[in-house]
C-alpha cells in the first residue's frame, strides 16, 4: 500500500552501511520513520532528501518493523540558505529539536507543523531577529498544547515586568531580570 505525505526531515542515522533512518514530521501522520534504502551510495538519486530540514512530498510504502519505506520523494524546499547564518541555522536546529520531542509518533499535529514551517521559512527568507522566531514558535506551541504563558508577571516573583523578560527553554517561564540566573538556559524576550 503506498500513500504520499507531506513533511519535514527532523534526522537521521545510518542504517546498514549504505541506508538512513529519518525521522520525519508528517503533516499527516505526525511523528514517523522512514528508511530510506542505498541513500549513503555515491549516486544515490534521492540523496538530497536526506538531509535534515528538508521538506518533501514523500511516497511511503508499507510499514515494515516500524519503518516506511521512501522509493520516491519530490522535494519542496530544502531551505538551504540557512546554512548562510549560524544564528539563524542554530535557531532552525533548536525548532526541530522541540518538535522531535513535542511531537507525538503516528499522531497528526497540524497546528504543530503549521508553526515549524513557518518558523523555518521566516528564519530562511526573512530578514528578522531569530530569537523573536523562536519565541513566537514557543508561545504558539505552547498554546496548541494549553499552557498558557503570562507576558505581564514573572514567573517566578510575580512581579510585573518592567524591563526585558527572559524565556527559560528548559522550564517553558517567562522570568524577570532580577528573577534569571546564569546557570538557565534563558532566551531574551523583546
Ligand atoms: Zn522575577
Amino acid at each position: 500500500m503506498e500513500c504520499i505525505v507531506k513533511g519535514i526531515v527532523l534526522g537521521g542515522v545510518t542504517y546498514k552501511d549504505k541506508d538512513k533512518i529519518l525521522s520525519v514530521f508528517s503533516l499527516e501522520k505526525g511523528l514517523i520513520s522512514c528508511k530510506l534504502i542505498g541513500v549513503l551510495k555515491e549516486n544515490a538519486k534521492l540523496k538530497a532528501v536526506k538531509e535534515p530540514f528538508c521538506f518533501a512530498e514523500f511516497v511511503l510504502t508499507g510499514k515494515n518493523s516500524n519503518f516506511y519505506t521512501i522509493p520516491s520523494a519530490n522535494i519542496i524546499d530544502s531551505f538551504f540558505d540557512l546554512t548562510a547564518d549560524y544564528d539563524k541555522f542554530a535557531v532552525a536546529c533548536s525548532v526541530l529539536e522541540i518538535v522531535k520531542k513535542v511531537a507525538m509518533e503516528d499522531n497528526p499535529n497540524e497546528a504543530l507543523f503549521i508553526e515549524m514551517l513557518k518558523a523555518l521559512k521566516v528564519l530562511t527568507y526573512e530578514n528578522v531577529d531569530e530569537n523573536v522566531v523562536l519565541m513566537k514558535f514557543l508561545i504558539s506551541i505552547f498554546e496548541a498544547m494549553g499552557y498558557a504563558l503570562s507576558l505581564e508577571k514573572c514567573a517566578c516573583c510575580a512581579e510585573n515586568f518592567i524591563g526585558k523578560r527572559f524565556f527559560n527553554l528548559e522550564s517553558g517561564d517567562i522570568v524577570c531580570f532580577s528573577c534569571k540566573r546564569p546557570e538557565m538556559n534563558i532566551k531574551p524576550v523583546i
